[in-house]
């Protein structure tokens, strides 16, 4: 499945000082206690699969492309299958995308 530009699905502006003031949050917030504790609790946000914590990454719901943020709220635990399965897909199209039979 392509995703058209993000410019073209979401017209925001944003540049890449932005995405990388974000990258540099979200660095700062997986040295956190919070992302710790939820690296800790070892459950993929995405498969709900049980991980060993180191075996999780940092994900955005909503990718910073897209115009999402490194703020709590945007950023779940996944393992390595699903983040690389997710790409630059909003979690809705993701999920549709995954309901779907394979063909
Ligand atoms: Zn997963």
């Amino acid at each position: 499945m392509e995703y058209p530009p993000f410019s073209d699905a979401f017209p925001l502006d944003i540049t890449s000082a932005d995405i990388q003031r974000e990258k540099n949050r979200a660095r700062e917030l997986r040295r956190s206690a919070w992302w710790k504790r939820k690296r800790a609790s070892g459950v993929c946000y995405y498969c709900q699969q049980q991980f060993p914590p180191a075996e999780l990454t940092m994900d955005h719901l909503i990718p910073l492309v897209r115009g999402g943020k490194s703020t709590k709220g945007n950023l779940v635990a996944a393992c390595k299958d699903c983040n690389s399965k997710k790409k630059y897909a909003l979690p809705w199209e993701w999920e549709v995308e995954q309901a779907q039979p394979p063909s």
